[in-house]
């Protein structure tokens, strides 16, 4: 098996290099594994292991269309292989996050994030600000990548796709109130992670306030936080509902982030 390891990583690497790379982030628990498990299937060369697959080559399915169809005319009957990219999946765990926020600020070729929630954790207080949480910190490093970037040839926009998995689940919330939720829960994170700045009068004066703003997700010192103000950091945000498993022997139903997907490519 090791002529195979050596394959699987050598092509690995290959392909890190040339593909289109997605970026799947998310609490632990979330569906992260078995999206990946499921996206990969059906292509020979998908990194499967004994263990958790950490990331596989995907393609698109023939049914979703992708930003490439739009620009082929309609008589135009050549057959084009769907195109392919590499999905990295990222260890929830609050201290393996490091992984996660390096391929962030280094993967070339990254052309999205992938936040995937579990539509019924959310409901609950605890898990609610675990995601919120998360998604915070994500979104500020992309707001941070794009307001460094600004002075020399700026970063590619990177949009993110929030998946509201494991909506077969009874108790789970419909992808517009995961939305609601989520902003909410950012905009109270995002006030009270200031509020002792603000209070001790740091980062009022002029001198100080670069970092304050710095530190401050989306519209700098809005009451609310909507993921539509991430839009001036060139941060296109997207949340759609969906489950990686069906409920008994029914399959999942993931067309809506294949076709997001399809657009980015
Ligand atoms: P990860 O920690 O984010 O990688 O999450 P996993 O992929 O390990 O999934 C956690 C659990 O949720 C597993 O038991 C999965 O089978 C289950 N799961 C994942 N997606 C769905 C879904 O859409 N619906 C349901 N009902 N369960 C799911």
């Amino acid at each position: 098996t090791l002529p195979i390891l050596i394959h699987s990583y050598l092509y690995r690497k290959a392909a890190a290099k040339e593909l289109p790379t997605l970026l799947l982030l998310g609490p632990s628990g979330a569906g992260k594994s078995a999206l990946l498990t499921l996206f990969a299937n059906g292509i020979a060369s998908a990194t499967h292991t004994s263990q958790e697959p950490q990331s596989a080559v995907c393609q698109l399915p023939a049914s979703t269309t992708t930003s490439e169809d739009r620009y082929r005319s309609e008589n135009d009957t050549s057959s084009r292989a769907q195109p392919k990219f590499l999905l990295l999946d990222t260890p929830g765990h609050g201290k393996l996050r490091h992984h996660a926020t390096s391929t962030l600020t280094s993967a070339a070729a990254l052309k999205g994030l992938l936040f995937m929630v579990d539509s019924a954790a959310v409901s609950s207080a605890s898990g609610l600000t675990e995601a919120a949480e998360y998604l915070h910190d994500v979104l500020l490093l992309l707001q941070r990548r794009h307001t460094q970037g600004k002075t020399s040839k700026g970063p590619q926009a990177v949009p993110v796709l929030v998946l509201a998995n494991k909506q077969d689940v009874f108790t789970s919330l419909p992808s517009t109130i995961v939305k609601t939720k989520l902003e909410e829960e950012i905009g109270k994170l995002r006030q009270t992670r200031s509020k002792g700045l603000l209070d001790s009068g740091i980062g009022m004066d002029d001198d100080a306030s670069g970092d304050e703003e710095g530190n401050w997700l989306g519209e700098y010192g809005a009451k609310e936080f909507r993921f539509a103000q991430m839009q001036e950091h060139d941060i296109e945000i997207d949340v759609m509902g969906g489950n990686v498993k069906g409920d008994g022997d029914e399959a999942g139903k993931v067309d809506e982030w294949w076709s997001w997907i399809g657009e980015g490519l």
